[in-house]
């Protein structure tokens, strides 16, 4: 099974896909996580896409599907879920080229629903564990014993240089002018799932678990 999991920045694409990786086997693609890995080693990479995140730009689209083609090799029979990619419609494209020629298709595009004003919120109260990357928020998902991650123990937490006030805006302003575009693409096919983004993290993961299992 290949999903993509799509919404704005925020939705929790990240919270879910790590959670699918732990229950199902599958394994989370993250552009974002990648792209920052780039940046942090300092590859050619990293060093064209750091302003252009910092901006809470789009990188380009050859660098991204780069990236994906990349991991989408060493995959196995395991599932991708594809998390903040694709964003443009030539994303989407090339994604279907990547999957095809390796004898992959696309089950399901799982669209989270969401009020942009909450996705702010979620945004600027994001951190995650800097060990292993478990997703927290200051509101919503504290540790369950302070400062401790409640994955690997680790007491060092992240927070990430664009999750800030004025770059939030810029990116949902992408969201909205590229990537909401790439909807119907899919609604063509039937591939798209909307569900409700704005429900507790458990109710978003049994929603997309119905999904996964046919039962939505
Ligand atoms: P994305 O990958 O789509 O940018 P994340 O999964 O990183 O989003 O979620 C953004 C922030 O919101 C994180 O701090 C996360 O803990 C929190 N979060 C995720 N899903 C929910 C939810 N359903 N309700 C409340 N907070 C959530
Ligand atoms: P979020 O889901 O919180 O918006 P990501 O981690 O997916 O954040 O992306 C962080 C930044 O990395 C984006 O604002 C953008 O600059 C860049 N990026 C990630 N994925 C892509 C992509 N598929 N296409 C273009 N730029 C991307
Ligand atoms: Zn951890």
């Amino acid at each position: 099974m290949n999903i993509i999991l799509l919404g704005p920045p925020g939705a929790g694409k990240g919270t879910q896909a790590a959670r699918l990786e732990l229950h199902r086997g599958m394994v989370q693609l993250s552009t974002g996580d990648m792209l920052r890995q780039a940046v942090a080693q300092g590859t050619p990479v990293g060093l064209q896409a750091k302003a252009v995140m910092e901006a809470g730009e789009l990188v380009s689209d050859a660098i991204v599907s780069a990236l994906i083609g990349e991991r989408l090799d060493p995959l196995g029979d395991k599932g991708a879920i594809f998390d903040g990619y694709p964003r443009t419609r030539a994303q989407a494209e090339a994604l279907d080229l990547l999957l095809s020629e390796r004898g992959r298709k696309l089950d399901y595009v799982i669209e989270l629903e969401v009020d942009e004003e909450a996705l702010v919120e979620r945004i600027t109260g994001r951190f995650s564990c800097g060990k292993c990357g478990a997703p927290y928020h200051d509101q919503f998902k504290l540790p369950k014993v302070d400062e401790t991650c409640d994955v690997c123990g680790a007491h060092e937490f992240k927070r990430r240089p664009d999750d800030n006030q004025k770059t939030v805006r810029t990116r949902l302003a992408e969201y909205r002018a590229k990537t909401a575009p790439i909807l119907p693409y899919y609604q063509e096919r039937d591939l798209v799932r909307p569900i409700d983004g704005m429900a507790p993290v458990d109710a978003v993961a049994l929603a997309i678990d119905a999904i996964l299992d046919g039962a939505a």
